[in-house]
């Protein structure tokens, strides 16, 4: 299909060529019953997750002493932020209903990013088969073992691959490289200084790229391919990383529960994702439908230059469209969101799911940056400011929001030096002041 016919059939994109900030909500959706069924992934296979990083709790204490506090569980707090909610509603004169909570997974321990779900689930997933296959491990062995010198030296032999923009190479590198694999990140161009000089720092081999995160992805795939000891992270294909994601929803309901929060037909939950190739969105998307079904709505939010997810599931041709054919040129500050093909394995699974999608321009995103700094004094990276606008998005399209529960899933910031979180706070005040 040729533009032309696409802006034909889809009035939105031109609205998405002229960078509007809009929304998009999926026709295709069904009740979360009919959906699930035309889904091969089960709610068993999310359990499987959640027990295996149980089995690693007592690992990962060790590896990682900041997790002690949750006992060996990556999981991060949920927020409620009143007054962020005042603070927008004034910026965009919109008053919307419903409470407005923020899943701080710029707070999660290890790397400081939502990556640090489904990043660091695979490369244990990976550690394991190979330490039970060489008969150094049992599943109910205590999982401690796997801290020793000599388990350090056998996982040597390994080594893993990613391509990334940035989060997903720091939670994959450090992971890796504490269990003592080698480790590879293929970067993009648009993945910050910062980033490459912290992995550097950690052992990691970073390889840059002049061209985007796709053909950072390319390069690592096919560096894997020619080494059997090679193991690549296939950030747009992975079922592994998608079920580590999932498994957030289990531990976000046991925090509803816990804060007295209701998610039923009359008090509905809203859930705002920041998504870039869609797997942790999506993951996270597919673990909270299981749980919560009909009485929640999952939207993605985008930058106004990579509305990849939005394009590929609006004209169902997912991954077989990137943003550049419709003349956007997928550039953003919002590091973690510059993608310009979205994962096809992950629009396709999530089509009948996701209510809709909708997009954000970086100027918006540092805007809301201050204002959650002012407001909570929560410092984030613009990336993961992203789901803020949900609220406003579906106030405008008149959207019932009466009892609803408002979640922003706050995906990353954890990491960011303290100097440039600065300069982030100041151009989003700039942007105010003007
Ligand atoms: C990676 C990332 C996302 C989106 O996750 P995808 O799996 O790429 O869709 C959102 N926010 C931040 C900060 C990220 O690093």
């Amino acid at each position: 299909m040729n533009v032309q016919q696409l802006n034909k059939e889809y009035p939105l994109i031109e609205k998405l060529q002229k960078n509007e900030e809009l929304i998009w909500f999926n026709p295709n959706l069904v009740k979360t019953e009919d959906a699930l069924r035309n889904v091969s992934l089960t709610s068993e296979m999310v359990k499987e997750a959640s027990d295996r990083l149980d089995r690693f709790a007592s690992y990962l204490q060790i590896a990682f002493p900041e997790t002690t506090k949750t006992r060996g569980i990556i999981e991060s707090p949920l927020v409620a932020i009143p007054a962020m909610a005042t603070a927008i509603q004034d910026f965009f004169h919109i008053n919307f209903d419903g409470e407005l909570l923020l899943k701080c997974d710029n707070d999660l321990p290890i790397s400081g990013s939502i990556k640090a779900r489904g990043g660091i689930y695979e490369v244990l997933t990976i550690a394991e088969k190979l330490a039970i296959r060489e008969g150094l491990l049992v599943e109910a062995d205590d999982y401690a073992v796997l801290a020793n010198e000599q388990m350090k030296k056998f996982f040597s032999c390994y080594s893993i691959a990613v391509g990334s923009t940035g989060n997903l190479g720091l939670s994959i590198g450090i992971i890796s490289a504490k269990l003592g694999f080698r480790v590879t990140v293929h970067m993009s161009s648009d993945a910050k200084q910062w980033k490459k000089d912290m992995l550097r720092d950690k052992g990691v081999e970073v390889i840059e790229y002049a061209s985007d995160y796709s053909a950072a992805v390319e390069e690592g795939r096919k560096q894997a391919e020619r080494d059997s000891t090679c193991f690549f992270i296939d950030d747009e294909n992975s079922i592994d990383l998608f079920m580590g994601y999932a498994v957030a929803a289990s531990r976000l309901k046991k925090q509803l529960d816990e804060q007295g929060k209701k998610v039923d037909a009359e008090n509905p939950l809203f859930v705002y994702l920041p998504c870039g190739v869609g797997g942790g969105p999506g993951g996270v998307t597919f673990g909270l439908k299981l749980i919560f079904g009909d009485n929640v709505h999952c939207y993605f939010a985008e930058p106004t230059n990579s509305p990849c997810m939005l394009l590929g599931m609006m004209t169902g041709l997912h991954d077989k469209i990137a943003v550049s054919e419709i003349g956007l040129n997928n550039k953003t500050d919002a590091d973690g969101l510059a993608v310009g093909r979205p994962s096809g394995f992950v629009g396709k699974t999530i089509e009948q799911l996701l209510s809709g999608s909708y997009t954000i321009s970086d100027e918006t995103m540092y805007i809301l940056l201050s204002l959650l700094t002012d407001t909570e004094k929560i410092q984030l990276e613009p990336s993961a400011l992203a789901g803020m606008l949900g609220p406003i998005h579906l106030t405008k399209n008149d959207i019932d929001l009466k009892k609803a529960t408002h979640i922003v899933w706050a995906t990353g910031g954890g990491m960011v030096p303290g100097h440039i979180k600065e300069a982030y706070y100041e151009k989003g005040r700039q942007f105010l002041n003007y």
